[in-house]
């Protein structure tokens, strides 16, 4: 009988209802991966509680869990506002970095008079009110006509889908929430509204001289980073993506969503990269116990595509029912994956010839062979991730001694991590010791064993050996 877990991977966003020690554990016991902590909103204050909270559950489950640092980027906001003002057709406004709400002059967090070209669109609201710039009357004010009725909004969200950041894109606050970052436990830190590459590598460079190992989810939400020539380059440049279906449909359009998800998961498959579907995957179980149809064919759609993760957004954050949410997500996951194995794809990019070659023959021999499962003994996690991103149909156990190779391997296809310290003992039999650690059922019969001939030390990959258990 084969191991049953889930392939894909569940990475829940966390809110007030769900911010508490019992509510995470319980979180975690049903299903949920990762955590993204959204510094659009919150405080460090908050996040210095929330954090250890989460490495305490995970630590008492025995399971790794990731933690996503999601930065706002230049997701700009309105200021606060003296009252909810509607505004029709026609009206000509003041977004204003210096001023305060008066009439139609509306204060914003950010200066986009230096960044906004005339005549180019604005859509405020989550495109609720949808604009287009027609002056720049000072150096920090910019004057829109408004191109539909609606209602402004404290702290409502803007949108810039034809304004260039020139590589720009980093806001003081993200600076802040960076540098925070490095202080803390964090395995991944995901990037807003990224444009170009040029993003990417500018965030790797502050990370890495900040001496942080997290790997970078550049969020794909803007009509600059789906343009042909750029998508795949952004894909190169980072550790994984996460498709941002919410702003994506509000810059580039709901219609365009689909084909992007599935161009980005080909992508990230072909060049080894983590992959991540999000936002309204589970969205009417904000106040419903149970999915829509259409939900539930979203989520199964992102497993036969071959996402590494799915994410929770409100559902989890402020929901009703954020425990049923990702039991049933969990649900639609285990059937599909047993009902509609993902693809096998063919133009992996080699980058590491001799550790890809391994992996396609792992793959290869696994399914031929018929094993139950596929043991990758992995220091920084690319063994297991380069395995992964052949997407085999059945679960991938991941050793490794690095807690923190574990926990990015939390979101990564497949993997299961077993933390165990490097061992260069001869004759030492990993899986004897992972069936006598409970880690498999009872009948587990065979399983491929791939590793190196020096135990911990990475890039020495060189073997696979086939295992009958007894
Ligand atoms: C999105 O826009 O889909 C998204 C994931 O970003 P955020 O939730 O930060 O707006």
């Amino acid at each position: 009988m084969a191991i049953v877990f889930k392939r894909t991977k569940i990475l829940a966003t966390i809110g007030p209802d769900t911010s508490n020690p019992e509510m995470l554990e319980k979180l975690i016991l049903a299903g949920v991966n990762g955590i993204r902590l959204n510094f659009s909103h919150g405080s460090h204050e908050e996040r210095e509680e929330q954090i250890p909270w989460i490495r305490q559950a995970a630590a008492k489950i025995g399971k790794p869990v990731a933690i996503l640092q999601d930065l706002q980027g230049p997701k700009i906001r309105l200021g606060m506002l003296n009252e909810n003002t509607p505004v029709v057709k026609g009206d000509e406004i003041i977004l204003d970095y210096a001023a305060e709400h008066n009439g139609l002059t509306f204060p914003v967090q950010y200066n986009l008079a230096e960044k906004v070209k005339i005549g180019e669109p604005i859509y405020i609201f989550d495109g609720k009110v949808r604009t287009t710039v027609i002056d720049i009357p000072s150096e920090t004010a910019i004057k829109l006509r408004v191109e539909n009725d609606g209602t402004l909004m404290s702290k409502k969200g803007i949108n810039l889908p034809d304004t260039d950041f020139g590589g720009d894109i980093l806001t003081p606050k993200d600076l802040k929430d960076i540098e925070y970052g490095l202080t803390q436990d964090i395995d991944f830190v995901a990037l807003s509204f990224i444009q170009s590459p040029d993003d990417i590598n500018n965030l790797r460079q502050i990370l890495v001289a900040g001496g942080s190992t997290a790997q970078i989810i550049a969020k794909i939400e803007t009509k600059a980073a789906i343009k042909p020539d750029v998508m795949e380059e952004i894909v190169k440049a980072s550790d994984g993506i996460m498709v941002a279906r919410g702003d994506l449909a509000v810059e580039a359009g709901a219609e365009v969503v689909p084909i992007v998800q599935r161009r980005l998961l080909a992508m990230c498959r072909k060049h080894g990269k983590l992959s991540i579907v999000a936002t309204q995957m589970m969205a009417s179980m904000v106040d419903n116990p149970e999915p829509t149809r259409a939900e539930v064919s979203d989520v199964a759609n992102a497993v036969i595509q071959g996402a590494d993760t799915v994410m929770l957004s409100d559902e989890t954050a402020n929901g009703k029912y954020p425990l049923e949410t990702v039991a049933a997500m969990k649900k639609v996951i285990l059937y599909t994956q047993d009902n509609a194995p993902v693809a096998p794809i063919h133009d992996l990019i080699a980058k590491n010839l001799q550790l890809d070659a391994i992996s396609t023959a792992a793959v290869t021999l696994a399914e031929q062979l018929k094993v139950d499962a596929i043991i990758a003994e992995t220091k920084s996690g690319a063994t297991a991730s380069n395995i992964a991103a052949h997407r085999p149909n059945l679960p991938i156990v991941s050793v490794t001694s690095e807690i923190k190779s574990a926990q990015q391997l939390a979101l990564s296809y497949a993997n299961r991590t077993y933390i165990r310290p490097d061992s260069a003992e001869a004759g030492f039999d990993l899986a004897k010791e992972l069936k006598k650690d409970g880690f498999f059922g009872e009948d587990i019969a065979k399983v491929i064993i791939v590793s190196g001939q020096q135990p911990g030390i990475i890039g020495t990959t060189d073997t696979i050996k086939v295992r009958v258990l007894e």
